[in-house]
């Protein structure tokens, strides 16, 4: 990885702010200001997501009626939302019970890095290494053998709920292999 370390500057931290207001999303903070994702988490969206979060909660606390009011409202303008919204609530739930019988086991998890010989699956570098569902678990993707694969950190955040293909194909290190050996894998598992 040739990542920069610079310091991080009081101009770093207001540029990151103002796009986390602005409802960016971690990559695009993450690539505005030339860093990982990993340091913005740490440095910004993390700590303002939390005050965020606490100063809305303590506003919806106090106002209970205009809280109600806003919630019926906005829900019945965002229905595809609500619906999404549902969607991912029963999906984290199912695997939360553990009612999804496709569970990751330790053993599923040690083949699969043993497979692509404890490196990233899509780029082959072998540092922040990081587990990586093929399908996205927010598009309905199992937490499971035939959908787990090791990535690096970079990978895995650039990713992010993308359809994985399409994604790897935009990548500058594509490469047709690598993919085929991941298709491979995740269909004998
Ligand atoms: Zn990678």
């Amino acid at each position: 990885m040739t990542q920069r370390r610079r310091a991080w500057t009081a101009e770093d931290q207001i540029t990151a702010e103002i796009a986390a207001a602005c409802g960016c999303t971690l990559q695009q903070i993450a690539d505005c200001l030339g860093r990982s994702c990993s340091t913005v988490s740490r440095r910004i969206y993390i700590p303002y997501m939390q005050k965020h979060l606490e100063r809305s909660r303590a506003w919806h606390r106090q106002n209970p009626e205009k809280s109600r009011e806003i919630s019926r409202s906005w829900k019945r303008k965002n229905k595809d939302k609500v619906k999404e919204l549902s969607r991912r609530r029963v999906n984290k739930k199912r695997l939360q019970s553990g009612l999804d019988k496709n569970t990751l086991t330790t053993e599923a998890l040690t083949k699969a890095f043993d497979y692509f010989a404890n490196s990233c699956a899509y780029c082959g570098k072998n540092n922040n290494l990081t587990i990586d569902h093929y399908i996205p678990l927010s598009k309905g993707g199992r937490h499971s053998a035939s959908n787990v694969i090791p990535a690096c950190l970079s990978c895995n955040c650039s990713k992010g709920a993308k359809n994985a293909e399409q994604w790897y194909k935009a990548q500058s290190y594509f490469d047709n292999n690598r993919l085929d050996q991941i298709k491979a894998f995740l269909n004998k598992n």
